[in-house]
């Protein structure tokens, strides 16, 4: 008899967030590009390797990359997307903000570096202030961005340059 039907599906998928306009995406790791489909960015995927989460499975991705918008929008609007097409997500009243950052997935720390990033990816060299105003936009506090700005260093994540402008180590 021949070997058919159904397969377990491992293609390994990259789930990254778009660092312009926030909003994550799936693209199998395979792939060259990916445009973003809320703000037309063109994702070079191989550069996507060290921000993504490798996902094995295009459903699983799927459920994945939900999980993580559900996050996001909740972060950001305090409610959950309108998936009104799958019929099956309603809009969330919870306002515990901190429940997002205590989540395995995403610390308080790692939105931080995602912000930095996002900045990174925009403007290559940067003033400390436009760090501030940005984290503090995402709801990070003052003393917090001041933290995280000397873990950084610590960590050799950032640099800065002797305009005392701010870059990501590469
Ligand atoms: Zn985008």
């Amino acid at each position: 008899m021949k070997e058919r039907g159904w397969k377990k599906d491992v293609t390994p998928y990259f789930v990254f967030c778009c660092f312009k306009c926030n909003n994550y995406s799936l693209v199998k790791t395979t792939q060259k590009r990916k445009k973003c489909l809320r703000c037309g960015h063109f994702h070079i995927v191989t550069q996507l390797e060290s921000t993504s989460e490798v996902i094995k499975g295009a459903t699983a991705a799927r459920k994945r990359l939900i999980e993580l918008q559900n996050s996001l929008s909740l972060k950001e609007t305090g409610r959950l997307p309108d998936f009104s097409a799958d019929g099956d997500y309603s809009i969330s009243n919870s306002s515990n903000f901190d429940n997002i950052y205590s989540n395995k997935e995403l610390t308080k720390y790692d939105f931080f570096k995602m912000v930095l990033r996002k900045l990174d990816q925009r403007f290559k060299r940067f003033p400390e202030h436009v760090i501030y105003m940005l984290a503090e936009d995402h709801g990070i506090s003052k003393e917090k961005v001041k933290r995280f700005i000397d873990i950084c260093f610590r960590e050799g994540f950032l640099k800065k340059t002797q305009e005392d402008l701010f870059y990501i180590q590469k």
